[in-house]
């Protein structure tokens, strides 16, 4: 039988906008020693703003619209965000052929002609030759019909309780911070040192930060935890190969709350430390 104090860790823990699935994940969080991190989405907003576009074929505009056309059906942060720098009503039946390829980018038909949009990887991918970007960013290349158009550099920006999230983790016992990214490193080396991570690993694929974490799993002290904390689709490997997977609940996918033991209900990382100290607390009373 499952003590009656847990239900009360549970209720305090959702009390806290922290949703617990079961007992045994408030047990595993509460001997959490090292805390790996998704970038976008759960460190910083996920909302990206346009900062540049550089060796346009094309008005800045169109460039921009090619972009949101293309990312029609993506339900990435990034392609969110070109939507609504677009501006405008997408119509859909100028838009075919539509390839997401996680990780990279997108690859669509518009107006009946290809268009790529996506990172470096995508255009080696393509075997597209693109202008090396040098701003500080995510560079979002475009390539129309096989031939380089330029590129859209955007930014996104922290949560306000990021720093302090890794700060009270640290306080909370949690004795190594990481950050796993698929975006470039030049981005993540910022957020990092912003934000006081501890390890940085960027321009991973999907696979690459489940092979991370499995990495990471063998370093970790003795009768310790290892959480992960995403939000994407691409996220629900890692959440479930982790010790205890986080998901962020008001933005996060479908597929990151599924796949996860614990749901943060306002997306805010400050949460976890409040519910390590919630199930320690918990333990207390049990043992
Ligand atoms: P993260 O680890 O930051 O959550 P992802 O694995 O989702 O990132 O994506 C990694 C990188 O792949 C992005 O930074 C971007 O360069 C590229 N990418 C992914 N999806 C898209 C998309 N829909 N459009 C353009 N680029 C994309
Ligand atoms: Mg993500």
């Amino acid at each position: 039988s499952i003590p009656l104090s847990f239900f009360a860790g549970i209720g305090g823990a959702s009390k806290a906008g922290v949703l617990v699935k079961g007992s045994n994940y408030l047990e595993n969080l509460s001997k959490t020693k090292i805390l790996v991190f998704d970038k976008t989405g759960t460190l910083t907003k996920g909302v990206f703003e346009v900062n540049g576009i550089h060796h346009s074929e094309m008005e800045n505009a169109k460039l921009i619209e090619y972009a949101a056309l293309a990312e029609s059906a993506s339900s990435h942060p990034i392609s969110k965000s070109l939507q609504k720098a677009y501006g405008k009503e997408i119509d859909r039946s100028r838009v075919s052929d539509i390839r997401e390829i996680s990780g990279n980018g997108v690859i669509a038909k518009v107006d009946g002609v290809e268009v790529a949009a996506g990172n470096d990887k995508l255009m080696d991918h393509l075997g597209i030759r693109y202008i090396p970007c040098h701003s500080v960013g995510t560079i979002i290349h475009m390539a129309i019909d096989g031939k380089y158009a330029g590129h859209i550099v955007i930014s996104d920006i922290e949560k306000p309780h990021s720093r302090e999230a890794i700060r009270a983790l640290r306080a909370a016992g949690v004795q190594k911070s990481v950050m796993l990214t698929g975006d470039a490193k030049k981005v993540a080396d910022k957020v990092a040192a912003d934000l006081g991570i501890d390890q940085v690993y960027s321009e991973l694929l999907p696979a690459d930060k489940v092979e991370k974490v499995e990495e990471l799993l063998k370093t970790k002290p003795e009768k310790s935890r290892l959480a992960f904390v995403g939000d994407g689709i691409n996220d629900a490997p890692v959440l479930r190969r982790a010790d205890i997977g986080i998901a962020m609940g008001a933005m996060g996918s479908d597929a990151a709350i599924e796949a996860a033991d614990i749901v943060l209900m306002d997306d805010d990382p400050l949460k976890i430390s409040k519910a390590i100290r919630i199930s320690r607390k918990c333990l207390r009373i049990v043992y």
